[in-house]
């Protein structure tokens, strides 16, 4: 199970570094970084932070998600450019402490949600789940794909230089 591929130094650096919730508390009050699309569209992916892992800001952020009945399920944070993760508390952090430190998710891909845009068929999944799963919103079968800190070529980039402009 590959749920530790950070760099190791950084990695070490990282492990290092205590965090806990009330670090996730002070990072909830960044601001997010809204990305403002041609077409209308606005979208965010996360805060004016930089990933402690890639450095990109824009992708990186606390994150918290609830469940149906409106308590909160997990805090946690997570950057989409690179693949950092790390469980701050809630199901995941309970079930596997060692989500407390720094893991990488795996990244997946929706042909079908994604061939018109630069936002959409992008996904990612928890190292330990089976498989790249089922797009939820068409339900076609997504494909692994690299995380854009490893792919000059992901569209993702491209998104990155707009925000280093927008943030100048
Ligand atoms: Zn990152
Ligand atoms: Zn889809």
């Amino acid at each position: 199970m590959a749920v530790f591929r950070l760099d190791e130094k950084l990695r070490n650096k990282i492990m290092e570094e205590v965090y806990n919730e009330k670090q996730w508390e002070e990072e909830m009050k960044s601001p997010g970084i809204m990305i403002h699309f041609s077409s209308g569209m606005k979208f965010s992916f996360g805060s004016s932070l930089p990933c402690p892992q890639c450095e990109t800001v824009g992708f990186y952020g606390p994150r918290i998600s609830y469940s149906s009945n409106g308590t909160v399920e997990r805090k946690y944070r997570a950057c989409k450019f690179c693949g950092f993760w790390q469980e701050v508390s809630g199901g995941i952090f309970k079930e596997r402490p060692e989500t407390a430190n720094p893991y990488r998710c795996i990244a997946v891909y929706c042909e079908k949600c994604g061939k018109d845009g630069e936002i959409f068929g992008f996904n990612w999944r928890l190292p330990w789940t089976d498989g790249p799963g089922c797009c939820p919103d068409c339900k076609t079968e997504r494909r692994d794909i690299k995380w854009a800190s490893d792919d000059l070529n992901h569209p993702y980039q491209k998104l990155k230089e707009q925000i280093i402009k927008m943030t100048k």
